[in-house]
């Protein structure tokens, strides 16, 4: 657990989230400004600073965190954002994916 996270203080309960669902290694829970019908967080529950970091590190976290996405998409088309970086908008520094569905998006991406 990294002190000063946001996510991490999630994951230890320490901080409310709407967690919808769970496995060994990964949460999923609303995002708190949702910009679409279904805009959900999927987290490893280990402290990696991003996609990348948690790609070199940890595959099972990796692996369990896609696992999750599958499950709370629901059979619905989703679409699934790493923003890696804050040079393309990351501003939470604990590695998430969007799981977004629910409505038409663009592409590309804006
Ligand atoms: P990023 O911009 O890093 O890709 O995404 C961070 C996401 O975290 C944003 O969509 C933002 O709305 C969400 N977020 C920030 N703070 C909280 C919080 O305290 N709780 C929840 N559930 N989501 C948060
Ligand atoms: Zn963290």
């Amino acid at each position: 657990m990294e002190r000063n996270c946001l996510f991490c203080k999630i994951v230890a309960g320490e901080i409310p989230a709407s967690i919808v669902a769970s496995n060994e290694l990964a949460i999923a829970f609303n995002d708190i400004s949702p910009v679409a019908p279904t805009h959900l967080l999927v987290i490893p529950k280990a402290h990696y600073e991003n996609v990348s970091a948690l790609t070199k590190e940890d595959g099972p976290s990796l692996v369990a965190l896609l696992e999750l996405a599958e499950e709370v998409a629901a059979g619905a088309d989703f679409r699934l954002v790493f923003n890696s970086g804050a040079g393309v908008g990351q501003s939470v520094f604990h590695a998430h994916g969007h799981v977004l569905a629910g409505r038409d998006f663009a592409w590309p991406p804006g």
